[in-house]
């Protein structure tokens, strides 16, 4: 069990120095208690009362990862109930089911197919990472080479689906270095499981018929050694789906239950044939706490609103999203053509560029950083004003893109226009439409003086 505050003081040097950067001995043991700082923070820690601290030191939730490469999913080590509280860390990975009486030339196509459900958003790159392969040959053999298929026919990493350790064994041994998760350990076969999961060294999937017995079966797997576990109440109903989410993300932060400390699986494609039902309980999951989802299949309809669900619950609330600083091209500018200037907030980025690319005329667009601040704001704050745009425009490179000195500023920073123009000699400031919605029409009219 994890150890309170004061049982954590009482292992401490008492000396107060502060190097922990609290003030007292007693501050960093209620941190260390809740989470909230590593016990590396403070030097003077005796090797004996590390030994005793490294539990109460551990992430409530362990952190693992599934997979291996760019398809590699690193889920658990979550905080907090509430993302509010703090941030969500690790996303949840979005898997497919495949079955291994698949045929080959099917598993290869759709292994295609998904391979095109990738979308590019404030900078990054959207994608599903996994295909979950369910034996329901009861073959080893065939549950082997549908695996070696999956991996050969596009950049996934796997779930390997099996209860019967003489199945698993062979894939194990065929796939184990790619890092696949073996599902799943069951009261009936842990050890079997276990032991294959340690030999490997690949996350285990644990499932049993309720948190209950999950409890069990994870103190055992964690008595056999295993500490990458992945949790599965068993549960496939949607209300008990969410109530064992709930209650084992409640379990592990609130009362630092370590036998529910690991990240979660989920299965939408076990409770419903309907891929729309699947795709709304999994989007109720992804919010609540799961670690991996399994759908019984990919669309773009489904894939990318979950993948945006995900990209927005697990941002960090305190910090707004950014697009990279820099001229960015639209409908292929050339030295004739309009320059427009806008601050680095990613929706400003995305709306301002979308309507720029709607109005079909070929521009610049500059962004500046600002923090991640709208126009108004930054402007208000200090750092959307003229002189430090004046000087990004200097620095940005753009006089060597165009061979005008025409440059668009956004209405709402029309303020600016006086101190640009003096930071800018020579360059025509133009003041363009408050409302986004307005470019098009505006770019239209516009000549570049
Ligand atoms: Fe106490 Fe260690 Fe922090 Fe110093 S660094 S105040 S000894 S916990």
């Amino acid at each position: 069990m994890a150890l309170t505050g004061i049982q954590i003081f009482k292992l401490l040097p008492k000396t107060n120095c502060g190097e922990c950067g609290v003030p007292t001995c007693l501050a960093f043991a209620m941190n260390l208690a809740s989470g909230k700082a590593e016990l590396d923070a403070c030097p003077y820690v005796s090797e004996e009362s590390k030994a005793l601290l490294a539990e109460a030191s551990a992430p409530p939730i362990r952190p693992l990862t599934v997979g291996y490469g760019d398809t590699a999913v690193k889920i658990g080590g979550e905080t907090v109930l509430f993302r509010h509280e703090k941030t969500f860390y690790n996303p949840p990975g979005l898997a497919a089911l495949l079955t291994d009486d698949t045929d080959p030339k099917v598993i290869e196509q759709k292994c295609q197919r998904y391979m095109a459900y990738q979308y590019e958003r404030v900078g990054l790159n959207l994608r599903p990472e996994l295909i979950a392969l369910k034996c329901v040959t009861g073959d080893g053999a065939k549950f082997t080479q549908a695996a070696k298929q999956v991996l050969q026919s596009g950049d996934f990493s796997l779930i390997l689906m099996s209860e019967d350790p003489a199945v698993m064994k062979p894939a194990v041994e065929a796939i184990g270095n790619y890092n696949p998760l073996i599902y799943a350990a069951t009261p009936d076969n842990f050890e079997a499981m276990g032991d294959l999961a340690k030999e490997a060294a690949c996350p285990l999937g644990v499932k049993a018929g309720d948190i209950d017995g999950l409890m069990a079966l994870t103190q055992k797997l964690s008595d056999m050694g295993l500490k990458d576990l992945i949790l599965d109440s068993g549960s496939r109903t949607v209300k008990q789906s969410f109530v064992d989410s709930v209650a084992i993300r409640r379990a592990a932060l609130m009362a630092q239950n370590r036998t529910l400390g690991f990240p979660t699986i989920a299965f939408p494609c076990e409770i419903t044939d309907n891929l729309a039902m699947q795709t709304a309980i999994a989007a109720g999951l992804i919010a609540k706490y799961a670690g991996i989802v399994v759908l019984s299949d990919f669309e773009g309809s489904v894939v990318f609103p979950l993948l945006l669900e995900r990209l927005n619950i697990y941002t960090d609330p305190q910090r707004p999203m950014t697009v990279t600083q820099g001229v960015y091209d639209i409908n292929g500018p050339d030295e004739n053509s309009p320059v427009l200037i806008t601050s680095n907030f990613s929706l400003t980025y995305f709306i301002v560029s979308g309507e720029i690319e709607a109005s079909r005329i070929p521009s610049w667009l500059m962004i500046m950083d600002t923090e991640g601040l709208s126009v108004l704001t930054a402007w208000a704050a200090g750092k959307f004003v003229g002189d430090a745009v004046g000087m990004f425009v200097k620095k940005s490179g753009i006089s060597e893109k165009v061979k005008h000195q025409s440059l668009i500023i956004p209405g709402y920073a029309a303020a600016i226009m006086g101190d640009l123009e003096e930071e800018l000699p020579g360059w025509n400031v133009t003041i363009g439409p408050r409302e986004a919605a307005h470019i098009p029409k505006f770019l239209k009219e516009y000549k570049v003086a």
